[in-house]
């Protein structure tokens, strides 16, 4: 039996990670899980998985959900406090970072410290302080295993090779809804085009990522991290089906990829039940369905955010996450309907052209960084609305 805490249970990859351990329930116990906003759902799944702790990110939310949960045998917890004890708690074997953006950072920091197993989702975490969470899982001796599916399907491809023998990293990209949309008209895409991916039920914020490419920019510095790979043997290719979810070359001009139908639940089942592979539900694929897998090289012009990613992670030190933060303050404006798709990249490129680049340290410094960005990236944005 592992125990499990989720970070970000009401989400979309905590949703998926719950329909998981729902299967096997002989396998897997949750003894904590956290959540935003959606109090509703959160109750229903404190009633199906009788957590020991629940915590809401908010201390506003608390006194309401205690009401909600009258009776119930739980712990009612909220805010930084309360997601820290749920990803510390002593039971816990295993946190599934699902939080969205770098509020992820303090608990899924503090779960590693605590020496728990990280699932990692979050990959906001280690876009802002990649060196600073590597160190961490060395020096707390902890496994981080992806759980982003790009991320998932190379740590499949490079099991039982050696580092040294990888001669590049192929991260496959959908190209998101606005693949074939000409770029004189994505001024002009609403926040309902942007929201209609092609291949993938997700969150929002990953949603318009997608859309931008954002995604596959954020995808390339995790990738830097985890695989411990130097951004340019890191490539991304256009393969619009989403059915090789990534692939790495060797030396010896071999490569290996790992395939199947698009659906997160196949890679949280692995990055839960590692070493061993578990039934998840998901379709298997059959490829004579498919008329043919097609690959091509990104637009940087039209996907401006991609090139954004490797500028950010080349001048590295306290960038990248001056450009995470400026990212997620753009697509909350263009959620709100404020500004227009083209501005996103507009607002992150001018927000990193002013900020003075330095080294981080530590948690505490990189947090500092991110309000720079938050701040710096809204006066921005302020201007631009006029
Ligand atoms: P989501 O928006 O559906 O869910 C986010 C979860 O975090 C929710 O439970 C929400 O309540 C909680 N949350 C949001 N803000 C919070 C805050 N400030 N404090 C505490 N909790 C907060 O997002 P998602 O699509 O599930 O994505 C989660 C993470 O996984 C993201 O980093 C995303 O990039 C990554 N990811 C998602 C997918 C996917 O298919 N959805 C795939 C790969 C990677
Ligand atoms: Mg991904």
């Amino acid at each position: 039996m592992k125990n499990i805490t989720i970070l970000g249970s009401t989400g979309s990859i905590g949703v998926s990670t719950l329909d998981i351990v729902a299967a096997h329930p002989d396998r897997f116990r949750i003894v904590a899980m956290t959540a935003g906003k959606n109090l509703d759902l959160f109750v229903r799944q404190i009633r199906q998985f009788a957590p020991r702790i629940a915590v809401v990110a908010s201390q506003e939310d608390v006194p309401r959900l205690k009401e909600l949960c009258s009776g119930l045998d739980v712990t009612i917890m909220g805010g930084v406090e309360g997601l820290i004890a749920a990803a510390t708690a002593d039971e816990t074997e295993m946190v599934v970072a699902a939080i969205v953006g770098a509020a992820g950072l303090v608990p899924t920091s503090a779960a590693i410290r605590a020496r728990k197993d990280i699932a990692l989702a979050n990959k906001e975490t280690l876009v802002t302080a990649g060196h600073i969470f590597m160190d961490l899982v060395t020096e707390f001796g902890v496994r981080l295993f992806p759980v982003d599916s790009e991320h998932s399907a190379i740590f499949q491809s490079i099991e039982g090779h050696r580092s040294e023998d990888i001669q590049k990293i192929i991260l496959t990209a959908s190209g998101g809804p606005f693949l074939n949309t000409p770029v004189s008209h994505l001024p002009h895409v609403t926040v309902r085009d942007a929201l209609n991916h092609p291949n993938w039920s997700m969150g929002k914020k990953i949603t318009i990522d997608s859309a931008t490419m954002m995604n596959k920019g954020l995808e390339v510095i995790e990738a830097r991290w985890l695989f411990k790979t130097p951004v340019d043997k890191i490539e991304v290719n256009i393969h619009p089906q989403s059915i090789i979810h990534s692939m790495v070359e060797y030396v010896d001009g071999c490569v290996i990829a790992q395939l199947g139908t698009p659906d997160m639940k196949a890679p949280i089942a692995y990055a839960l039940a590692y070493p061993e592979r578990i039934a998840t539900g998901v379709k298997p694929l059959d490829l004579t369905t498919f008329s043919g897998l097609t690959f091509s090289n990104p637009d940087h012009d039209k996907f401006r955010c991609l090139g954004l990613a490797y500028r950010a992670i080349t001048s590295g030190e306290s960038m990248p996450a001056v450009m995470n933060a400026a990212n997620e303050i753009a697509v909350a404006e263009f959620l709100e309907g404020n500004i227009g798709f083209m501005q996103i990249a507009e607002i992150i490129e001018r927000t990193m052209a002013v900020h003075p680049a330095h080294n981080l340290k530590s948690i505490e410094e990189v947090l500092k960084a991110d309000l720079w960005g938050r701040e710096t990236a809204h006066e921005i944005c302020r201007e631009m609305i006029g």
